[in-house]
């Protein structure tokens, strides 16, 4: 089948290496049984988002009173640091400012799922945005396991499995 007119067709990979999800892995198992998030940071280099840097960023629904200002959930009991994630818009804009002083883009995000698989949620999905990489580690009982990258389809609707280039 051809692809649309006027849509998007580029795939791109995400190009990663070793130490870097090593990384993402260590901040999931540290921060067990929370989740943990951060941002990945790098250059677009033809069809591949180079990551250059993994930068933790603070979950701030740690502070629920805090979280619920910026961003409310419907259920503060089930809904808590350990199933949500949610970066401070300010810290996010002072990485954001850091990363281009230093000629870095925002590649994607990462998070960790505490005892669940590492795929995106429905919340996942409604939080992000397309074109983006997002990571996510699955931590079971404080141990790394999997972990997995996706990127929003276009139009939002699914998140479809991005393809990662490991390299050391
Ligand atoms: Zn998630």
């Amino acid at each position: 089948m051809g692809q649309p007119l006027g849509l998007p067709t580029a795939l791109m990979v995400l190009r990663i290496t070793q130490a870097q999800t090593e990384a993402i892995r260590r901040h999931g198992a540290r921060d067990y049984p929370s989740e943990c998030c951060g941002a990945l940071l790098g250059k677009v280099d033809g069809d591949a988002k180079q990551v250059m840097e993994v930068a933790a960023l603070k979950n701030v629904r740690h502070n629920p009173s805090y979280a619920q200002e910026l961003l409310p959930v419907d259920d503060l009991a089930r809904e808590t640091e350990r199933n949500r994630f949610l970066i401070d818009p300010l810290e996010q804009l002072r990485m954001e400012k850091d990363a281009r002083a230093r000629g870095l883009d925002v590649l994607g995000y990462y998070h960790s799922h505490p005892d669940h698989p590492a795929r995106p949620s429905v919340y996942d999905r409604e939080h992000a945005w397309p074109w983006y990489s997002y990571i996510i580690v699955s931590v079971e009982r404080g141990v790394a396991k999997d972990v997995t990258c996706w990127v929003l389809a276009e139009d939002g609707g699914v998140f479809n499995p991005e393809s990662v280039e490991v390299i050391e």
